[in-house]
């Protein structure tokens, strides 16, 4: 029987950067027969018409079938690439990931490639100049430029093999000897891409720098992981200081021993200088990071070695989850409760869930490592669905620093400062040491009040209160930008009575300058640190060691190593205690755990002082007295009798407008369609419409539907069938609504 189709001409299947959930299908550039069309591999980029623009998309599939009809075919331009950009296993990857979050494929495809290539530049690395023989230089007899001694030995060097210009420049020979040689037809030039020395280097000179002498817990953990050899999903939970860098090091010189490349995932904030040079300074390979100083030309760059091999190690944000390594060992993602790693708009991905998703597919190992593991990560590691590896000592010797709560309630606070915390300060400066305040808040006052009416400067385009930038005379919402002179009186009644309420860095900065006028402050925030080597810079001032006072927002809470610190401080420790976020508690304990962990890492032991207004709370008195392991595990048992993640599955959808009560006629339309879909789908729950915790963002008026269910298979199905029928709704377009997976 002859096929239907057959006959009829195949057609590229091309996901394209539009916000549609649906692939486009297009005729083959008219150069191309079947044959060859049929034999186009996914991956490959397509140069085609979109309405009057020129669009550049992915290749999906080739097909013979099609539901186009024939006249409304149109042919691709071009086809860009001759393999394909994107393997097969990062083809497999990004579907999953926009099915599982319900994103469109083309659009995410698309946004995984670097701009150039987006753009439709060729997928090529810098070019340089090289030199070689022409066949009348090849034939020339010998002898032949005897008169010429600096031109023969140029000849004879390019008798062996072809050089680079720069190779040439560095032998000795200048652009004029070339020169003649090249007037003389005897050489010619061409361009050819810059290559990087290939990853795998001989086993004997692998490492730069030699490895440290593992203790137990270390040499355990290294001996589980096997890179390249089978799934293996593990947590490496090991306290602050504890060596997990050392960990990652040598799993990593297992992987680059065998060949393999590794990907090292790290928070936004942590992507330092520093980090880079621990992974640069210990392997002779080349070590690529994606960090937000590159240019678009040395990212193509930077992704293209990666992807042909010629880069071992890839580091970088989250969006690195998505860098094409063919020969990928293992993958790490370094503090993983970072709350960095997933992604809030547009394409809404967990970058440590793709990451276990990532391995799974590659059968590979993954670490997760971090002193504060989250609660779904931990919940994995409990029931054993991923190894648990335990670091509980500090390495090189450090002694864990001691914790105390100093109650606020009662005490008469300078400026934020309780005297006993001020006394410690002044004693551990005296004695040469360096101290760590924590704030984490930027600018001078989180409020601006009337005295007389009560007024409170809000921002204008969402709800929440705008932040007193007293030095550049401004009041500034740390949520949409927006940002107004400092009014001189109340908008409202005209009073001059205008008060500061609370303290932001900048605010307690001033005291610290009055109260230590000696001393340096050293103040690192978003609003310090601009500029490409400012945090460089003022870290480098920290890395002195002279007596000073670091202070800083969650900036300096994370990663580094500050030897010289023996005391943190903690201004205000309440914020996440009574927070409507159920992930409040979690992510206080985390903060302050990590910020503790700043103290006493090096020789000298550490101390640690939290203020709070609430210092009897049960969560402070567990994580102080006990551990943030314990506290974890309180938190947890309180989400499963609740019923929260990580024990029911969350998704929320969300609606943004001007008019808050077109969000909620919006909503309650998808809820009619959900209502006339949920027989199917009974055990998921629906809540809503409510408005999202923080409703009015950015001059959008937010509205959500939460649902809840104990399995994802249901809420996955049901989300599918949903969004194809409010893409069906006639004024669905009307509105900004967008679902999150996952939602943090
Ligand atoms: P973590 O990432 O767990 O907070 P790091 O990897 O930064 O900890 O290690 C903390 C310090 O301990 C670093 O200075 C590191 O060089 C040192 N260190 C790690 N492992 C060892 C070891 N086995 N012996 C000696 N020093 C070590
Ligand atoms: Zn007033
Ligand atoms: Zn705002």
């Amino acid at each position: 029987m002859i096929p239907e189709d057959a006959g009829k001409p195949p057609v590229l299947r091309i996901g394209l950067p539009v916000p549609m959930r649906r692939s486009f299908d297009y005729l083959a550039p008219p150069d191309l027969n079947d044959e060859q069309t049929l034999r186009l591999k996914p991956g490959c980029r397509v140069e085609v018409p979109f309405g009057h623009k020129t669009l550049v998309g992915v290749l999906l599939e080739t097909s013979r079938t099609t539901d186009i009809a024939a006249d409304k075919l149109k042919p691709a331009k071009r086809i860009l690439d001759d393999a394909p950009l994107i393997p097969l296993s990062l083809l497999t990857l990004i579907r999953w990931a926009t099915d599982y979050y319900h994103h469109p494929t083309g659009d995410a495809l698309c946004s995984t490639l670097p701009v150039l290539l987006r753009q439709g530049e060729p997928a090529r690395t810098r070019t340089e100049r090289w030199w070689r023989l022409t066949t009348t230089g090849k034939g020339l007899p010998e002898g032949a430029l005897k008169r010429a001694p600096k031109q023969a030995s140029l000849l004879a060097c390019l008798q062996t093999a072809p050089q680079s210009a720069a190779q040439l420049n560095k032998l000795g020979f200048t652009t004029a000897n070339i020169k003649t040689l090249k007037d003389k037809s005897l050489i010619e030039d061409y361009e050819e891409e810059i290559r990087a020395p290939s990853a795998p280097l001989d086993a004997a000179e692998l490492l730069a720098q030699s490895p440290l002498n593992l203790n137990d817990e270390q040499q355990f953990a290294v001996g589980e992981i096997q890179p390249g050899e089978h799934f293996q999903p593990v947590l490496l939970d090991g306290v602050t200081g504890s060596g997990k860098t050392e960990v990652y090091l040598q799993v990593i010189e297992k992987a680059l021993r065998q060949q393999q490349q590794a990907l090292v995932l790290v928070p936004e904030i942590g992507l330092t200088p520093q980090t880079i040079e621990r992974f640069r300074s210990r392997f002779n390979c080349n070590v690529v990071a994606f960090h937000s100083g590159l240019n678009n030309r040395e990212r193509l760059d930077a992704w293209l070695q990666a992807s042909r091999n010629e880069a071992a190690i890839v580091i970088g944000t989250r969006s690195a989850i998505f860098t094409p390594m063919p020969n990928l060992g293992v993958i790490i993602v370094d503090e993983e409760h970072d709350g960095s790693f997933k992604q809030q708009d547009g394409f809404r991905y967990s970058a440590r869930d793709l990451a276990i998703v990532r391995a799974q597919q590659q059968k590979i190992p993954v670490i997760l490592g971090t002193a504060t593991p989250s609660l779904e990560t931990l919940h994995n590691a409990l029931e054993e669905r991923y190894t648990h590896l335990r670091l509980t000592q500090r390495a090189a010797g450090a002694q864990p620093p001691a914790v105390q709560m100093i109650d606020t309630a009662g005490c008469k606070l300078v400026e934020g400062f309780s005297p006993e915390l001020l006394e410690a300060m002044s004693e551990q400066l005296t004695q040469g040491n360096q101290v760590l305040v924590f704030l984490n808040r930027r600018g001078y006052a989180p409020v601006l009040i009337c005295r007389d009416c009560g007024w409170i400067a809000n921002c204008t385009f969402c709800s929440a209160r705008t932040t007193v930038h007293k030095k550049q005379h401004l009041l500034r919402c740390h949520h949409c930008g927006f940002q107004q002179p400092l009014p001189p009186r109340c908008p409202d009644c005209g009073s001059v009575h205008l008060d500061y309420i609370g303290h932001g860095t900048q605010r307690s900065e001033e005291l610290l300058k009055l109260r230590f006028p000696k001393t340096r402050i050293i103040r690192i925030d978003r609003d310090s640190v601009q500029g490409k080597n400012a945090l460089e810079s003022l870290l480098q001032d920290v890395h002195s060691g002279e007596p000073a006072i670091l202070l800083g927002t969650q900036m300096i809470a994370k990663g580094h190593h500050f030897p010289d610190v023996t005391l943190v401080a903690i201004l205000d420790a309440d914020g996440g205690i009574f927070s409507a976020d159920f992930r409040g508690a979690e992510k206080l304990a985390q903060l302050i755990t990590q910020v503790a962990g700043r103290a006493g890492r090096a020789q000298k032991p550490g101390r640690v002082m939290i203020q709070s207004q609430f210092a009897e709370h049960p969560i402070l008195q567990t994580l102080v007295s006990d551990s943030y392991d314990r506290l974890a595990r309180q938190l947890l048992a309180e989400r499963q009798t609740i019923g929260l993640p990580p024990y029911r599955y969350q998704a929320i959808l969300r609606a943004e407008t001007h008019d808050p009560a077109q969000g909620v006629t919006f909503l309650r339309q998808v809820r009619e369609l959900i209502d006339g879909l949920i027989a199917q789908y009974q055990t998921v729950n629906v809540l809503g419409p409510i408005p999202s915790l923080m409703e009015k963002r950015a001059s959008y008026y937010r509205q959500e539907l939460i649902f809840t269910t104990t399995q994802r298979q249901p809420l996955q199905q049901l989300l599918t069938a949903l969004i194809k029928n409010i893409e069906a709704l006639p004024d669905s377009k009307k509105y900004r609504w967008a679902v999150d997976v996952d939602p943090i």
